[in-house]
């Protein structure tokens, strides 16, 4: 596990993944019921993009470095903006929110987040940030095998419907971080079919997901999609040019949010004239 998102917080794969997490948080919050959210590889939850880590690589500079000082309009992207906004009010500015802090941030009072890490020293960071707020239950292990434990959803003897699985993995053994994300997926759809689900995953060379693609169209969900951004042409396997979201279960009107929000990304992300974005449905609800 040599995986560190200290490096690489804030970067286009960051900025897209936490503007989706937003967004699919304030659909299930436009209902009263209690929601519940899994966030399987959540990291530290907060970076401070002055870090060493952070400097080394620049990559932030290109993410909410560039999308902070264009502010693009778009409702998903203000929210963003915002919610970046309250975490540097409380933490310094500098401070990057990680997934599980937005979720905290976006989640209410009546709502619970389990933010499973399995590196000790970031689930420690992670166990500390969250302290004080008892909503959130931090788990050292395993994000897939907390799949199987977790789901479907419990507070006290009261099953819960409505929630949100984030699986962001850190990709060091490309083809078998597929296969681990797909089988968890298919196992917990038969746990918890209603469930909405996002996997996130970068993109080298796009013709090489096209395995992946097929087989997520397999998936049971009602309705499946991909969303996806590429800073620049797709032409090598050694670089991560952009990134997707599978998206399951979505709530409604989802992909026309990510649809309007990609190409201001592109322009603003974009490094070069093949930048761009895409929503291809995989399955469409009946
Ligand atoms: N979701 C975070 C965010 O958006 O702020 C970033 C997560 S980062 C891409 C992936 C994290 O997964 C790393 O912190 C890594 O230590 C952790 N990790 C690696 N393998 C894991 C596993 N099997 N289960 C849980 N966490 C894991």
């Amino acid at each position: 596990m040599n995986y560190r998102h200290a490096f690489h917080a804030g970067n286009h794969a960051d900025v897209l993944k936490h503007i989706a997490v937003l967004a699919l948080c304030d659909a299930l919050t436009a209902k009263p019921a209690a929601a519940f959210a899994l966030d399987t590889h959540a990291g530290r939850g907060l970076y401070a993009l002055d870090s060493n880590s952070a400097q080394r690589t620049g990559e932030a500079e290109g993410g909410i470095g560039r999308l902070m000082a264009e502010a693009p309009k778009h409702p998903a992207i203000a929210r963003y903006l915002t919610a970046i906004r309250a975490c540097r009010h409380d933490h310094g500015p500098t401070a990057y929110p990680g997934s599980p802090w937005l979720l905290a941030h976006a989640l209410r009072e009546q709502d619970r987040i389990a933010a499973c890490e399995l590196h000790p020293e970031e689930a420690g960071l992670l166990e500390s940030t969250f302290a004080r707020d008892s909503r959130i239950a931090v788990h050292e292990r395993d994000g897939y095998a907390a799949m199987k434990a977790l789901l479907p959803p419990r507070t006290g003897t009261t099953r819960l419907n409505r929630g949100l699985v984030l699986i962001d993995p850190p990709f060091e053994a490309q083809l078998e971080e597929f296969d681990a994300a797909l089988g968890a997926l298919r196992d917990a759809l038969t746990r918890w079919p209603q469930g909405m689900y996002a996997f996130w995953y970068p993109i080298k060379l796009r013709r090489s997901l096209q395995p992946f693609y097929r087989r997520a169209a397999t998936l049971p969900a009602k309705s499946s999609f991909v969303a996806e951004l590429l800073v620049r042409a797709d032409d090598s396997p050694l670089r991560m040019n952009g990134s997707g979201l599978l998206i399951l279960n979505p709530p409604w009107q989802f992909d026309q949010t990510l649809a309007g929000v990609l190409p201001l990304l592109a322009k603003v992300l974009g490094e070069d004239a093949a930048a761009g974005g895409r929503v291809e449905w995989l399955k469409r609800g009946e």
